[in-house]
């Protein structure tokens, strides 16, 4: 039997908390088959768990700003390193600095490959602290929610699961999410130029509709990988 080998796609979405990065890698999975990695998902999965890692993050999240890149790039390297990620992976959260970015690079071209699209998702700052002040998810299932922008069909039961248990993240205050958005400007937003230099860059109007965010989206996936 002789199968084409094609080399997964690797997608960055790049984008300010709240631009709908997490969102949008979900609706992503589903309809592509991509697998969301979030750095954010893993590093409170380590908080959670009370490992080392997760003790050294925690009072950094807290406070809203960047985790090292040592404890990020500890984390992602075992994900990576996993055999379900054949389809392709959405990289949601991650690169955040320069440093990441590199350790990146340096790393997709150890195994032959690179960076096929970052997206980086456009939203105006004041937008961004309404979505992360309105954010909850679905306790059971992680399914994204918002008290304005996406509520479930049925109030109080998840779209998705059923669930009637929903949470909140501790570092969705507006306080906090003012601290997020400027290690965003200082540290992350430089990576745009990063990957237009590369060849690769994506942009996107995130201050859109959900659906219509998607929609430019999946246009986007099919065109880089095709
Ligand atoms: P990120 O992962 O980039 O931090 P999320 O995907 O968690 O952002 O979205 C932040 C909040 O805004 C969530 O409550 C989500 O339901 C909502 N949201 C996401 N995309 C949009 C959109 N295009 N318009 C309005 N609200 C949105
Ligand atoms: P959001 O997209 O809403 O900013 P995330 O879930 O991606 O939220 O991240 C939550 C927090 O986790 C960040 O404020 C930061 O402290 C930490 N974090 C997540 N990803 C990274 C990363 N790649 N580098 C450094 N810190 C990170
Ligand atoms: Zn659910």
């Amino acid at each position: 039997m002789s199968e084409v080998e094609t080399k997964p796609a690797v997608l960055i979405l790049l984008g300010p908390p709240g631009a709908g990065k997490g969102t949008q890698a979900r609706m992503l999975e589903e309809r592509f088959g991509l697998v969301q990695l979030s750095t954010g998902d893993m590093l409170r999965a380590a908080v959670a768990a009370g490992t080392p890692a997760g003790l050294a993050a925690k009072a950094v999240m807290e406070a809203g700003g960047l985790v090292s890149d040592e404890i990020v790039l500890g984390i992602l390297r075992e994900r990576l390193a996993a055999p379900d990620l054949k389809a392709g992976v959405i990289l949601d959260g991650f690169p955040r600095t320069a440093g990441q970015a590199e350790a990146l690079d340096k790393l997709l071209a150890y195994n032959g490959q690179r960076v096929t699209a970052a997206i980086s998702l456009e939203v105006d700052d004041e937008a961004m602290i309404a979505r992360v002040a309105g954010r909850y998810t679905c306790a059971a299932c992680g399914e994204g929610y918002h008290d304005q922008f996406k509520l479930p069909a049925v109030a109080g039961t998840c779209d998705k699961c059923g669930g009637t248990e929903f949470k909140r993240r501790a570092d969705d205050n507006a306080e906090t999410a003012r601290a997020r958005l400027e290690a965003y400007h200082a540290q992350t937003a430089p990576l745009i130029a990063h990957y237009g230099r590369l060849g690769v860059l994506e942009t996107i109007d995130a201050m859109d509709s959900i659906d219509a965010v998607a929609s430019g989206l999946g246009s986007i996936v099919q065109r880089v990988s095709a």
